[in-house]
Parts: C-alpha cells; structure tokens; sequence
C-alpha cells in the first residue's frame, strides 16, 4: 500500500519487552540478541513497554529501576542508538491516543478472545482482570501501526496479536481510507522456548530465571541450582532430557555440546561438572558484557539520554502516523 509519509529506505522492524522483573536468558535468547542482530538490515525501533507493564506492575520504584535494566542490557549487549531508536513507550503519548481510535473499530468479542483475557476467563478470574490487560491488544496494535511498521518479529504466541492489529488497522482503513501500513509478523520459528533452572519455560513468574547479568559469583550459584534427577556419578545420564545442557547448548559450540553429550553417555561425569562447564560458557559469553551494563547502570544520565533521543525520533514518526488518523475521522492534525 502506499502511505501519504515518505518510506524509509529501510524496512522498519517494532519490538517491545515489558519492564517487569529482571531480563533474563529467557529474554537474552529469544529477544534481546535476535533484536540487536536486526539492526543491521532493518530500521530498527525498540521500547521498553511501561504501559503494558503497568497491567501488573504497582511499585514505581522498580518500574524505573527495570526500565533502566531493559536499556542497559541492550547497550551492553550491542543496541547501537544511533542506528536503533531504543525508547520508553510511556514517552510517546501519540500511542495511547492511537489506541483509542483503534477501540472503536475493535469489537468487545475480538478482545475476549485474546490469550491473556481469555486465560482469566478459563480460571474464572476475568471478572477481576483490569481494564488494562482486557484491551492490551489494541494497545500493542497502536505500538506497531504508530511507527508505520512493517515487519514485528514474534514468538508464535504473539501471532494472534499482528493478525488482530492487522485487522483492525485493515477496518480502520476500510471505513475511513488508507491510513496505516498493514504489518507483518516475522515469525522466528528458530528462537524456542528458554527453559528455566527448574525445566518449565524460563519466566518472571516462575521465578526459575537466570539474570543476564546477575554477579559472576550469582550467577555461579544459580547455575548450581538447576534442577537434575538423582543419577549417581558413575551411571550414564541421558543428555537430552537434562536441564543444564538445554541450556549449555545456547552458549557451548557445537564441539563443546558434543562432547558434554559424550561424557554424559560414558558415565563418570557428574552433573556438578555439567553445571560449571555451563557456568564458564555463560560467563565466557556474557561476562565481557557485564562490566559494560555495570558502568551503564552507575550512570542513569547515559541511559536516560538514550531513552530521550529514542523518543524524540520515535515521537516524529508517532506525530506524523496519528495526524493521518486524526485528519482521517474528522478532527484536525495538531500543529507541531
Ligand atoms: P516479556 O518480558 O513478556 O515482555 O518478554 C520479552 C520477550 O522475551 C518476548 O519476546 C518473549 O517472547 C521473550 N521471552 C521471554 N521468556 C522467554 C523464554 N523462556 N524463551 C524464549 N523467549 C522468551
């Protein structure tokens, strides 16, 4: 479709993570470096979405101290703002004005049938779910169609959110003209699903996470933790339903993944072993960054001057995208 701005020579991809809970490797792997890889080819626009964490979040505290966690990891781990914009959602208030015209082309039954609302509903609990989570959809459709993305790379359980963001923003066009981009989902079919220490998915609410960059001798100890049967030394251990080489696979070469396996097989090879040859890869990978994401968080003023610069070009393509809407259904677009 053709859109009245001009297009950006290149594509421009949308992500964002919620500011809840420390990142972890959950985040690292299925997120946070598949993101950073994007920046090269793509026009690449990240937020830290404080609204959609303010859903469950009640300490403002904390909301600013993860905020500031989320940027500092992906300075650290090479998130180049001069190429990226990198922002806070909650800074470009276009958004949740977007949002409200998208709610009145969105049908209450879409939104119901939406995971999150739809899980409440399940246990029986929607009654007291907020308003919030109930219409995050249209929030995160507004995130995505502000920026004239076209491409948001996705787990497979987001997809239902970009065929519902493509919906609306297809009846948004359909009633009052072209308007938005219509995205499309990059489904990252190779990015799987972390598991944590204790093997369910590794997720803030489990508290089975390991912080990207927790101290070095943290880190060690979580890693201690993972959750292994009772084999005895000698015995052979299946490598393939163990919890710490799900792990050590993202961080272990292919060589060192073989033979971890091999010893495994043999016997003689305890899971004590296992789990400090995971510790070393970890660290080996992450541990240059760590000292990186320390300095950034001993200097806040750096990570707001990202955050600020993040919104002040996110915010130019936000004006632009809700004054189409806005001249659209009737109003006026609003001088700079
Ligand atoms: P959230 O904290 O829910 O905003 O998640 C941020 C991003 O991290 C999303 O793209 C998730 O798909 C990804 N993510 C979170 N946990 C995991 C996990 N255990 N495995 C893979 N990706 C994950």
């Amino acid at each position: 479709m053709t859109t009245p701005n001009p297009t950006p020579s290149r594509r421009r991809s949308l992500s964002g993570i919620k500011s809840t809970g420390h990142p972890h490797l959950g985040n690292y792997l299925g997120m946070i470096r598949p993101a950073i890889a994007l920046q090269e080819t793509h026009d690449a626009f990240y937020f830290v979405a404080d609204l959609h964490a303010l859903t469950s979040e009640r300490d403002p505290v904390a909301m600013r101290q993860q905020t500031y966690e989320i940027t500092a990891t992906f300075l650290a781990c090479g998130l180049d703002p001069q190429r990226a914009s990198f922002f806070r959602q909650s800074d470009v208030p276009e958004v949740t004005e977007l949002a409200w015209y998208l709610s009145c082309v969105t049908a209450m039954g879409e939104l119901e049938r939406a995971h999150a609302f739809k899980a409440k509903k399940d246990e029986g609990t929607d009654g007291a779910a907020v308003h919030g989570l109930f219409a995050y959809p249209v929030l995160m459709a507004a995130d995505i169609l502000i920026y004239d993305a076209h491409v948001v790379p996705v787990g497979k359980d987001q997809i239902q959110h970009i065929e519902m963001t493509r919906d609306w923003a297809q009846r948004f066009n359909h009633h009052f003209g072209e308007t938005f981009r219509i995205p499309d989902a990059m489904v990252q079919k190779e990015v799987m699903t972390i598991p944590g220490i204790d093997g369910r998915k590794m997720s803030k609410s489990y508290d089975n996470g390991i912080e990207v960059f927790m101290p070095q001798k943290k880190l060690k100890q979580r890693v201690m933790q993972i959750v292994t049967d009772s084999t005895p030394l000698e015995a052979p251990k299946d490598p393939e339903t163990c919890n710490v080489v799900a792990l050590y696979k993202y961080f272990a070469t292919e060589d060192e993944l073989a033979e971890m396996k091999a010893k495994y097989r043999a016997g003689n090879y305890g899971y004590g072993h296992a789990k400090l040859a995971l510790f070393e890869a970890i660290d080996r990978s992450l541990g240059p960054k760590r000292a990186e994401y320390d300095r950034l968080m001993a200097d806040k003023g750096e990570l707001e001057a990202v955050l600020r610069e993040g919104a002040r070009k996110a915010r130019e393509v936000a004006f632009d995208v809700l004054g189409r809407a806005r001249e659209k259904v009737g109003f006026h677009r609003r001088p700079v």
